[in-house]
Parts: C-alpha cells; structure tokens; sequence
C-alpha cells in the first residue's frame, strides 16, 4: 500500500483556486438570468464553453526537445521504439481515466472543449477541483473506472474478494460478486504490444543495464512482477536513454488511492548535469553538520547512495501528462525496495525550462522590482529545484522525543512541512557551496530567483503541499524582512536579511520536525500556511494578465526528428 506516501515528487501539482473563484461566479450569474426551462441546457452549454474559452489559457504550449545529435545512431532507433511503447501507456491512461474518449469527442463542436478534454484526458477539470465542463456530464465519480460505479469503501472491505487494495488489477463486478481482474488480463493486448516494443529496443541497446532493465520490464508488463525490473533500474548508472514506463502513481484511484495509472516518461540523459549532481550528494554529510540548529536536531548521517539525474524528457504519456507536469520524479514507490536500494531522484531539464521561460519570467517581470529582474535566471532556478530534491535527504527522519519517524508522528501534516524544509534547506545549500567554493554563481541570483519562486508555486492553492509551504515561506520571509513590498505591489529582495530568515526557517521546521509535535505544525499551518489579502490581490494580477500556471506539450518523433 502505498496511500500514505508521497514520493512521486509533484513540484507543480496544484490548483489555481484564485483565478477560477471570479470565473465561476460570473458563470452562476449568467445562469440565474435564464430560467426558462427549454433555453436551460443551451445556457449551460454556452456558460461551460465560456469557462473552458478562458480555462483553457492557463496552459502554455512548448516542445519537448533534445540535443539528438548527442545519441548514438542505436540511441537514435531505440528512440521511436520507446516512444511508440509510451503511447500505448496514454491509451491505456484513457482507459483508465475516460474510457469513452472517441463518442464524447464526436458530440463536441468546440474546437477549445475538444482540446480541453485531451490536455484533462476527460471531460472534467483537473486543476479546479475535477469540476465538470461539458454539458450533461456530473461529477467525476470516485470509482473512476477501477471499480464498479457505485460501490463503496465499504463494500469492498466486508467483501472477501481477493486483492481488495491491489495495485495492479480492476474490480468489476460479476453476477453480483465483486471479483479482481489483474492488469494484464484486463489490458492483454496492450501490454503485450507495449511489452514487444520495450524488447525490440533492448535489442539495440549498447549499454548492457538498460538492456537488462527493458527486457525486464517488458516482462514486467505482461505479468504484473515490477521488483525485479525496479531492481535493475535502479541499478543502471551509464545510460544514455531511459524510460519509466507502466502502471505507477495511484492518485487517480479517488476512491482509495491504491490503484495504479498507466504513464510513461521517455528520457535523455543529461551526463555532465548528472555528474555535477553525484558530486553534491557526496556533500550531504558536511552540509549536515552545518545545519543551523541545535546539535540534538542534526544527529543523523545522511544517506549518500541515493541516485540524482538530470534528464531532458521527449515523452510524457499518460497519468504524468494529465492536468499539471512533474518536472521532478523520485521513484521506484515500492517500499521495501526503497528501504533496500534507495530511489531514483529525476530532474526533468527541459521541461523545467519551459516552466522557468512560460511562467517564472513572465511572473518576475509582473511582481519582481525593475532593478532586480536582472537576477532572475534559468541556472539558479534549476539549482534552486534540484538542491531542493538534494535536501530531502537532510535533517532527521526520526524525532528526538521518542514518537517515533517524524512522518508517523506529524501524520497528515508531515508533507507540508518537508516540502518547506526541502525549499530552505535547499537555499541553505545553496549558500553554503557558493561559500566554500563548491558552486558557482551569484548568491543575489538564487536568492531573487528563488523569491520568484515563491510566488509561483503559492498558485498552487492551499491543496497541495508545496503550495502550503510556499505560503509558509513567504509569510516568515515578510515577518522577518527578507523582502519589501513596494506600494505598487512589487516585490524586491533583502539580500542580509534573506539569509538571516533562511537560517531561522530552517532550525523552527527542523525543530518541528525533531519534536514530531503535531498540534504545534497544525498552528503553524493555520497561522502561516494561508496567503493574505495583499498577496491573493497580487497573483489575480497574474490570472487578469493572463500568465500561464501549467504546460502542454507538442512531443513525438516528428517534433524530434527521428522517424
Ligand atoms: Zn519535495
């Protein structure tokens, strides 16, 4: 079971509440000035195209590319395969997720609602709350399409059905027995043809991990036996390609979170990046030492064995595709494998990129000061998300007042609070190196592009725990003058106090952490875990000026060139 553990790492998952609210207000409005029963559903219609008219441009187009000219030519054939492979996992995802995508797309004559439904895969709105925006549609139900429409919770445990919460089958229910259908019997044909592919491209491998790694999981995929391919990914250091292909994350199971979504990432191996990150993680030990916090609170020796990699992602399909886009994966989900091996951290370059040129310049150039924006540059935001990945492994997992990890004591308020820790201390990183020499740049960079940062993922919402721990920073951030707001409602960095409130955020959260004092997080949460009045006055600026929250994705061998 994997229900309690977030490791999927969404940096950008999140809902854009404050630039839907005004939306849906008109909408009600517009729906209240029309009573008369036969025009009723042609106003739905019209206000639901309205929503989706406006809805629609919180996404940015870009293409996903590569240096192609760095693959080998068996690099080059291998590529098509796995692409080819990956697509199969979208239709599977489709499946999953809106099984009738053919005969709805046929009733929408809306060129903007038809596209809609492909960036949601369905006809419900992903990042404001699955709210539904084709006529006659209704709520997203709970059971997706895991389990039989309108079975409970409840229903499913008293049942003696065999794997209840599996990660790789379907209930279905059969003369009234609930019954489990395993994966790759209920998506025979797909999976072989997928299974296939991943073989034809282990053929062409040169690097004998990958070649290993793609045999096995295309067994994997037509058995449902994903540790010992996990295994040999995780083992695999001198690829130049990678795919994380199969049934993964388990969000999309609303109704218990325990069943896994077909997704796949096609990827490109950035090797002097991955380099430059081996070396880092080498440093956590030192780093840990430093920490700004009492002794007891840093006693802990970090793991140093864990793999980072910076990738450029040609592929996303599926589950990964859908609503907003992981630029950062931390995977294998199987516990006892992270518990033996450790995990993969993946930092998706490129399309981080496109997140840094699409949304952070624009939102700098809205609420960064004039005099400041020259600092705000693509480097020092990769930096800043990577190191943030890096920090994870800092601080203590166990608290010093015998409650055990700090995840099971703080419970429901562990994520959030990680997340933050995971920001600052990535920054107090940051600052160390560029002291000691081990990094290069300059510290008002990171920090002003960091600030930047900030007030790009408080869009998140307060769903989501990166948007509560940015609410979190900028909150103690202002309280200690790391920043000024200027009257026109601009935002210009502190650079002597910025580091002062980098220090004294990180030993209150590590401090937090090590008591594992749950109702003191939860106050925390309360008083500082919100955005405030002048805040929330500057992002619907963002919303009016139109700067996109998320990406989409032109993507394929043809945008590659290697067909
Ligand atoms: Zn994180």
């Amino acid at each position: 079971m994997q229900i309690l553990i977030k490791m999927y790492h969404m940096l950008n998952k999140g809902k854009n509440l404050a630039l839907t609210v005004g939306l849906l207000a008109g909408l009600s409005f517009t729906a209240c000035q029309n009573n008369g029963a036969t025009k009723s559903e042609q106003v739905e219609k019209d206000s639901l195209e309205a929503y989706v008219d406006e809805r629609i441009k919180i996404y940015e187009k870009v293409k996903l590319t590569t240096n192609i000219n760095a693959l080998s030519p068996s690099e080059r054939k291998m590529l098509p395969l796995l692409i080819e492979a990956a697509g199969i996992m979208d239709e599977l995802f489709w499946k999953q997720a809106y099984p009738k995508r053919d005969s709805l797309l046929s009733t929408i004559k809306s060129e903007n609602t038809r596209e809609f439904v492909r960036i949601n895969y369905g006809p419900w709105d992903r990042l404001n709350g699955d709210k539904p925006f084709v006529t006659g549609i209704g709520e997203k139900p709970l059971t997706g399409t895991f389990y039989p429409l309108g079975m409970t919770k409840e229903e499913l445990e008293s049942s003696d059905v065999k794997d209840k919460y599996g990660l790789y089958s379907v209930i279905r229910r059969k003369e009234g027995k609930l019954v489990s259908v395993p994966y790759h019997v209920e998506f025979a044909n797909e999976l072989l043809k997928a299974s296939n592919l991943l073989k034809e491209a282990a053929s062409l491998a040169e690097d004998p991990g990958l070649k290993k790694y793609l045999n096995l999981r295309a067994d994997a995929l037509v058995t449902d036996k994903y540790e010992a391919s996990d295994y040999a990914w995780l083992d695999m250091k001198n690829n130049g390609l990678d795919i994380i292909i199969g049934p993964i994350e388990n969000y999309e199971d609303k109704l218990l979170n325990a069943r896994a979504a077909f997704e796949a990432y096609v990827l490109v191996k950035d090797k002097e990046w991955s380099k430059r990150l081996a070396k880092y993680v080498a440093m956590l030990p030192a780093l840990q030492k430093g920490l700004p916090v009492e002794a007891k609170y840093k006693q802990e020796v970090p793991g140093t064995d864990s793999e980072l990699n910076a990738y450029d992602v040609v592929y996303y399909a599926g589950d990964c595709n859908s609503g907003s886009k992981t630029i950062a994966v931390n995977l294998p989900n199987d516990e006892v494998i992270q518990q033996k091996k450790g995990t993969r951290r993946s930092q998706l370059k490129n399309a981080m990129k496109a997140k840094f040129d699409k949304i952070l310049v624009p939102i700098s150039k809205e609420l960064i000061a004039p005099e400041q924006q020259q600092y705000i540059n693509f480097d020092s935001f990769f930096a800043n998300v990577m190191f943030h990945e890096v920090a994870h492994g800092l601080g203590i997992k166990n608290t010093i007042t015998g409650k055990g990890t700090v995840r099971a004591s703080l419970q429901e308020q562990y994520s959030w609070l990680e997340e933050g820790k995971a920001d600052v201390l990535g920054l107090y990183m940051v600052t160390s190196m560029l002291k000691s020499g081990d990094l290069e740049g300059d510290l008002k960079s990171f920090y002003t592009t960091y600030m930047a940062g900030i007030l790009r993922s408080v869009r998140f919402g307060a769903s989501s725990a990166h948007g509560k721990a940015n609410m979190q920073c900028f909150n103690y951030f202002k309280e200690k003058g790391a920043f000024q707001r200027s009257e026109a409602g601009v935002y210009s960095v502190n650079f002597e106090k910025f580091e002062s409130a980098m220090n004294d955020l990180s030993k209150y959260i590590l401090t937090l952490q090590g008591n594992g004092d749950k109702s003191a997080v939860l106050k925390a949460q309360q008083e500082r875990g919100i955005i405030g009045a002048e805040l929330q006055a500057d992002l619907d600026r963002l919303g009016r000026k139109g700067i996109p929250v998320d990406i989409v994705f032109e993507q394929g061998v043809d945008v590659l060139g290697v067909k």
